[in-house]
Order: structure tokens, then C-alpha cells, then sequence
């Protein structure tokens, strides 16, 4: 990840310090575990071929579980010319329409982005869907042919019902 950061960015770290962006994304598989097995291998990504894999920081399943699969201090690519600032939470699914209508999988996937949110001080407009990658002012990336990239996942008109939800939720203890 040192030298993806490297390559994308300029910076030589894996580190995740200071995060300043949440970005919602599905799976595009029914379970956790085929999106699980996409990310566990060690090789490179089956779209840029490029190391390392992809994965994100969290996956929240239909039935509201939540596994963290990375720890918060550390990147990973979910996003590209986002992955330098970016949490990555992976709902499973197959579409924001799914995830938006299934009750228990949003209240924990709001639970825990609120949290995120409250945790690193992260404004709402800042808490978006893959798809709005592309004009969120973190965005950069050095190499071209990433730097108008970015994947049909998590509309804004279905962000925007996301981020309204999600202002409704107070801030949990512990996080102010
Ligand atoms: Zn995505």
C-alpha cells in the first residue's frame, strides 16, 4: 500500500491518519463471504491489475453484522484518488435499492458510518457514494488514466437519502 500511495499520490505511507472522507459502496454480490473472497487474495485487482488487492475497512451484511476487515489506520484501495484520506464500508448487495430497503442492514451500516462520522469529526457532505468520487474536493490521483475513474455504485439521489437518515442519528457517547 506504501507504494500504490506512492504511485497515486505522492506519499510513501500506509497509513490512514486524519480521515476526512467516508465512502458508501455494494458489493455487487448477495454474500459477504464472495466479497471476502475478492479481496483476501494477494494479487492484483482484477480491473487495473495492479497490487495491492482491493478491500475496504468494513463489510455490513443484509442482516445488519458488521466485520471490520482492515484497521482504521491503515489504507486500502475501495476509491480511487480517494483511498489516501477515505474509510471504505462495503454494504453487501447488488444495488443501493436493495441496501436502502433492507431495515436492518441500514440501521447498522448508519450506526456505524455515524460513528465513523462523529469519531473523525467527518462533515456530512464528506460521507458520499462511490459514484460521487469523482467531485469530492480530496479527490486527486497522479496517475491519468485514474483520475476520472470511478464506479456506478451509490448514486447521489440515493446518497441523498443515505445523508438524510444519517442526520437524524445523534452522535454516539464517547465520540464528542
Ligand atoms: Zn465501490
Amino acid at each position: 500500500m506504501s507504494a500504490y500511495s506512492l504511485r497515486h499520490y505522492g506519499e510513501d505511507t500506509h497509513r490512514l491518519s486524519d480521515p476526512h472522507v467516508i465512502v458508501e459502496h455494494y458489493t455487487e454480490t448477495r454474500t459477504a463471504q464472495e466479497a471476502w473472497d475478492t479481496f483476501a487474495p494477494d494479487v492484483p485487482d482484477n480491473e487495473f491489475h495492479e497490487l495491492p488487492n482491493t478491500c475496504a475497512h468494513f463489510l455490513v451484511e443484509g442482516d445488519g453484522r458488521i466485520d471490520q476487515l482492515v484497521p482504521l489506520t491503515e489504507r486500502c484501495r475501495h476509491t480511487t484518488g480517494l483511498n489516501w484520506t477515505a474509510i471504505g464500508i462495503e454494504n453487501v448487495g447488488l444495488s443501493d435499492g436493495e441496501i436502502l430497503s433492507d431495515r436492518a442492514q441500514m440501521r447498522a451500516s448508519l450506526a456505524l458510518t455515524r460513528w465513523l462520522q462523529c469519531r473523525y469529526r467527518i462533515a456530512l457532505r464528506n460521507v458520499i457514494g462511490h459514484n460521487e468520487s469523482l467531485s469530492s474536493p480530496y479527490h486527486h490521483d497522479r496517475v491519468p488514466a485514474f483520475q476520472h475513474q470511478t464506479h456506478s455504485d451509490w448514486n447521489r439521489t440515493d446518497m441523498n437519502r443515505y445523508r438524510a437518515l444519517l442526520a437524524r442519528l445523534p452522535c454516539p457517547a464517547g465520540t464528542d
